[in-house]
């Protein structure tokens, strides 16, 4: 049988079939990953192979299979060993909620965002929220920002939880899609979930150091059904969206603006600092290039000392 992993609590998984049964499954001998050492084999998003068994009349799947993954999200943890462990996978879309003030979400923090999902390899769109309480001078500076993202190719929506106003454009581009929802603490991810599916009582509100002592399970991502054939991943306790290692060299892959315009440096490594006959200076200096890319672009390759730690993006 084929299903689709909605939860892990260590050795069990929840599994749902294609047609909406679900199973408690364990797993069978050794899984092998190519090219993936992490802690957990099989992670929340994963298809799997499973067969039945039946012991004392429960009835509960052993897996043998893991299918290929379109992408997966990673955390490290912090000890020595640098274990990798598998938040999700199979990711079709996050959402970064972005606020203007109430919290201020800067632009530096929206572009490591968004070169984390270039590297991960999934679908980016950003929303900014809170838009009912928004001056004539605030708004316009939503606007620019949305048009800046919007020229390099990422989907932007005005958007406020509070009242409702495009909900429902979020919702279409939610359906029959796996999404995630991240941004700063108080922008308003609780809100939005609330009000595009009402009574899902997702744990998206950040779990205070105390209550997380002890009770393991509240670290763990979970999939849910929407009631519109969406599904959402819920990574309670879990800050935001992992952590991506890269060289220097490659961080400029994850720019889309960047990509057209390298081919035409002078050199094949260039990092588009010093360089001479550089094209993406050239673009900049002809503002074709926003600054505030440019210059995020520099602060992560400053960075490079951390490995680009990005895990402090969401919660
Ligand atoms: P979270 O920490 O990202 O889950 O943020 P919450 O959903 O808890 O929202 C933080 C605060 O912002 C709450 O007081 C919400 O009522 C408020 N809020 C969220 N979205 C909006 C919005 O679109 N408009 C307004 N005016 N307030 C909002
Ligand atoms: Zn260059």
């Amino acid at each position: 049988m084929t299903g689709l992993v909605y939860k892990s609590t260590g050795s069990w998984y929840t599994v749902k079939t294609l047609n909406g049964k679900f199973y408690e499954c364990r797993i069978k001998g050794k899984f092998r990953l190519k090219g993936i050492k992490s802690t957990n084999p099989i992670a929340v998003g994963d298809y799997v192979e499973f067969e039945l068994e039946t012991k004392n009349n429960q009835e509960t799947g052993v897996i043998n299979r893991i299918q290929d993954r379109k992408n997966y999200i990673v955390r490290k943890s912090v000890n020595l060993s640098k274990q990798t462990h598998i938040i999700a996978s199979n990711i079709d879309q996050v959402f970064l909620l972005v606020t203007i003030n109430n919290p201020p979400t800067f632009t530096t923090f929206i572009d490591r965002f968004l070169i984390t999902a270039e590297a991960y390899s999934i679908k980016a769109v950003l929303l900014f929220n809170k838009i009912d309480t928004y001056d004539e001078e605030t708004l316009l500076e939503v606007k620019y920002l949305a048009a800046l993202y919007r020229k390099i190719g990422y989907e932007c929506i005005g958007i406020s939880a509070k009242t409702g106003k495009n909900i429902d454009k979020v919702k279409v581009l939610m359906k029959d899609k796996v999404s995630m929802f991240t941004g700063h603490s108080g922008v308003g991810k609780s809100t939005l979930i609330n009000a595009i599916e009402p009574g899902l009582d997702l744990k998206t509100k950040e779990i205070s150091e105390q209550h997380q002592q002890g009770q393991h399970t509240t670290t763990f991502a979970e999939m849910f059904d929407l009631s519109f054939d969406a599904k959402i991943i819920d990574t309670p306790g879990i800050k935001g969206f992992g952590v991506v290692d890269m060289d220097k060299e490659e961080v400029g892959d994850y720019f889309p603006e960047f990509f057209e315009l390298k081919q035409h440096c002078k050199f094949n490594n260039c990092l588009h600092i010093h360089e001479p006959n550089c094209a993406v200076k050239e673009a900049l200096d002809n503002d074709e290039i926003a600054y505030s890319r440019y210059r995020s672009y520099l602060q992560i390759l400053e960075g490079e000392d951390e490995h680009f730690r990005t895990d402090n993006f969401g919660k």
